[in-house]
């Protein structure tokens, strides 16, 4: 399963009410933030998940609403005595504005490791494709259309087969044994060779978590996204209206993402990344809501556990 928590809501600048957009989900324990803007490890503090267990943090790009909190965060966690190294993963360029911000926090009782992510058209994986050995989950990203270089992110938990315990109490093969085929490893026994496959069904259907904000709709967004478990976009504004405005400055409205998340088949779509300039978005949901019924406005550590669905 995955415990996701939207840890703000804002755009621009941080409110009394109001922090700005972040995301953080849980998966076996280790925990994956994207994006941290002024205030976000206060939020977090609040969401009550501890800073120890971040072990990445990713970021769609390099506007202060975004990565100014990171030397705080960075801080944070170094006091929560974490010493295991710290995966940041962003566009390309990130390592340098790291360490940059870092100029204000030089000193962490842990490592900070890079991946930096092409910028350019087509969508791609991160670590080379290999699942994260903490929590398992692949993670891939999409480069989207911004004032700078900016990425969407999905993150997906494979779900093995079903295991076929006929077929395993056929195999001569002792009971202790099974949790590995189970887990998908091969056993060697008896100086024979057993593989997943002889016990395990097809992959059945698993998790998809898709997070996108700042950027105009893109032709490849419905296709990144698709058939998602959860989508969490961007509408910077509520009211049609303003179409011009975020044409210019790169953004979304609530119907834009509303229609990306009809067109990508998702489950649930939680609206995020609102204008200062909006005090009050529940005004506009039905805009959204009549392009895709199931939208949900974004709040400040909404929360939910994604799991898996039976088959
Ligand atoms: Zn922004
Ligand atoms: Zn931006």
């Amino acid at each position: 399963m995955i415990d996701v928590a939207l840890l703000g809501t804002g755009g621009m600048m941080p409110l009394p009410h109001r922090y700005l957009t972040s995301l953080i989900c849980r998966i076996d324990g280790s925990l994956l933030l994207i994006d941290c803007g002024e205030g976000t490890q206060i939020t977090l503090k609040l969401l009550g998940w501890g800073y120890k267990n971040i072990d990445v943090i990713c970021f769609t790009h390099f506007h202060a609403d975004h990565i100014s909190g990171l030397p705080g965060m960075l801080l944070a966690i170094g006091n929560s005595c974490r010493t295991e190294p710290l995966l940041i993963i962003g566009p390309r360029g990130i390592r340098n504005v790291v360490e940059r911000l870092r100029v204000i926090a030089p000193v962490l009782p842990f490592e900070i490791t890079f991946e930096e992510l092409p910028v350019n058209a087509g969508e791609f994986k991160a670590n080379n494709g290999e699942p994260f050995t903490n929590g398992e989950y692949l993670l891939s990203a999409l480069p989207l259309d911004h004032g700078m270089p900016c990425l969407a992110y999905k993150i997906e938990l494979k779900r093995a087969g079903k295991f076929d315990l006929e077929r395993a109490e056929k195999l001569d093969l002792p009971k202790i044994y099974w949790k590995h085929l189970q887990r998908g490893e091969d056993v060697e026994y008896d100086g024979r060779r057993f593989t997943p496959d002889m016990v395990l069904g097809g992959a059945r259907r698993g998790l998809k978590l898709c997070y996108c904000t700042d950027t105009r709709p893109t032709w490849e967004l419905p296709e990144f996204i698709n058939g998602a478990d959860l989508f969490v976009c961007e509408g910077i504004y509520g009211d049609d209206e303003k179409l011009d405005k975020v044409t210019e400055h790169k953004h979304m409205l609530f119907s834009e993402a509303a229609a990306i998340a009809r067109d990508g088949g998702v489950d649930e779509l939680w609206l995020t990344h609102f204008s200062p300039a909006m005090p009050d978005p529940e005004n506009y949901i039905d805009i959204a809501r009549a392009v895709f019924p199931n939208t949900k406005l974004g709040r400040d550590r909404k929360t939910k556990t994604l799991i898996f669905k039976d088959e």
